[in-house]
């Protein structure tokens, strides 16, 4: 059994601030936000990164996808516009080793060209 915070907090066993949930996919509140909004959407199914997940079920990233297109319609995310960031391995930043995209929005967001 990997010990992965993640997982727990799919669980419950790590509280999260739940934003979303269906069969398949788990969203919460990222505890220390890098925009106004900041969501994180993960899998319930544990992998380590998306390529991971490419590998091995990549119908996986359709319904990651397709929780972020019902949650941002649902809300005013879609309408304004929101980023999709995931990051792999040391170089990318990845601190968490449960495959997740953060989503953010709520506001004009920097970096990447803008
Ligand atoms: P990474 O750096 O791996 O791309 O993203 C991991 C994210 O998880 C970070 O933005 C970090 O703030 C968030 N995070 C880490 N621990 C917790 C936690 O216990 N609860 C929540 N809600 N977010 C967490
Ligand atoms: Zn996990």
């Amino acid at each position: 059994m990997i010990d992965c915070l993640f997982c727990k907090i799919i669980k419950g066993e790590v509280p999260s601030e739940k934003v979303y949930e269906d069969e398949h996919v788990f969203a919460f509140k990222d505890i220390y936000p890098m925009a106004k909004e900041h969501y994180l959407f993960i899998h319930k199914e544990h992998s380590e990164n998306v390529n991971d997940i490419s590998r091995n079920d990549p119908s996986q990233l359709a319904q990651i996808f397709g929780a972020i297109e019902a949650f941002t319609k649902s809300n005013k995310l879609e309408e304004s516009g929101f980023r999709v960031v995931s990051n792999i391995g040391e170089n990318g930043g990845q601190t968490v080793f449960h495959t997740h995209f953060h989503v953010l929005g709520g506001e004009k967001l920097k970096g990447f060209g803008a």
